[in-house]
């Protein structure tokens, strides 16, 4: 299948001498331009296993390369760089470096999963980005993503307590991101809210973004839940070989 959206001539591949004689004959300037071959030489075998041992990768097998993830992506619409299929194409064909070319915009994916509706093949191409932008963060291609963050926040809790309190997913995610907590969205849907919610709902959620309520009788299940996502991490690790981190 031809990577019909991008080209393989790129800027730097391209060459030509200001001031080039040949056999007596001067080529100087745009006559002396050609082209570098561009020749594979990193070539992974693993990279598909790799994503596909990763939560959301692992059906990336079943792609047949249609585009239909593509066209209906809302952020490739925005930026024709963003574009699940080729990046697909390339994790199946194992060319790493030619995906990390795009790894700084691999993260954008916004979760709509409207890739995911559109797929023919029930690859479930929004697991495979989340899949890939967790593989670029584990191989330390690329710094841990605010998304991420927010993930591994909102985990934490749930784990923890058997509980979510949003206030406080967004008070931690903000300090661990080193954002402000006074930003003016979310004043104002605060505010918002405010007017609407019955005074004792109001203190008890304000109570409880600064104590820690728990479900009652949650320690088991705790406890089941974090050696699952530990044996989990341990083996997407091996998978991926990297160093068990516990
Ligand atoms: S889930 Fe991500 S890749 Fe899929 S359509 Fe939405 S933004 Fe695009
Ligand atoms: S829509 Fe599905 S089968 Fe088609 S290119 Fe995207 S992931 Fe592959």
């Amino acid at each position: 299948m031809p990577i019909h959206e991008k080209s393989l001539i790129r800027p730097e591949n391209i060459k030509a001498h200001d001031k080039l004689v040949i056999d007596g004959v001067d080529v100087s300037g745009h006559w002396s331009t050609f082209i570098e071959p561009r020749v594979v030489t990193d070539y992974s075998e693993r990279l598909e296993e790799e994503i596909a041992a990763l939560p959301g990768g692992e059906l990336i097998h079943r792609c047949w390369q249609c585009g239909s993830c593509t066209n209906a992506c809302p952020v490739n619409a925005l930026n024709p760089d963003f574009n699940p299929r080729y990046w697909i194409y390339l994790v199946r064909m194992g060319m790493e470096s030619e995906l990390l070319r795009d790894k700084e915009i691999i993260w954008q994916c916004v979760s709509c999963n409207r890739c995911t509706y559109a797929c023919p093949r029930d690859v479930v191409p929004e697991g495979v980005m989340k899949a890939t932008a967790h593989w670029l963060e584990l191989k330390g291609h690329t710094p841990k993503s605010k998304s991420m963050i927010f993930d591994e926040e909102f985990t934490e809790q749930v784990v923890e307590t058997g509980k979510i309190e949003e206030g406080r997913v967004i008070r931690r995610f903000f300090a661990k991101t080193g954002q402000p907590l006074l930003q003016d969205w979310l004043v104002e849907m605060v505010k918002r809210v405010a007017r609407r919610l019955p005074v004792m709902q109001g203190i008890l959620m304000g109570l409880a973004t600064l104590i820690r309520p728990r479900t009652r009788g949650w320690g088991k299940a705790r406890d089941a839940i974090t050696e699952y996502v530990r044996e989990q991490e341990t083996l997407q690790r091996k998978a991926l070989g990297l160093k068990d981190s516990t």
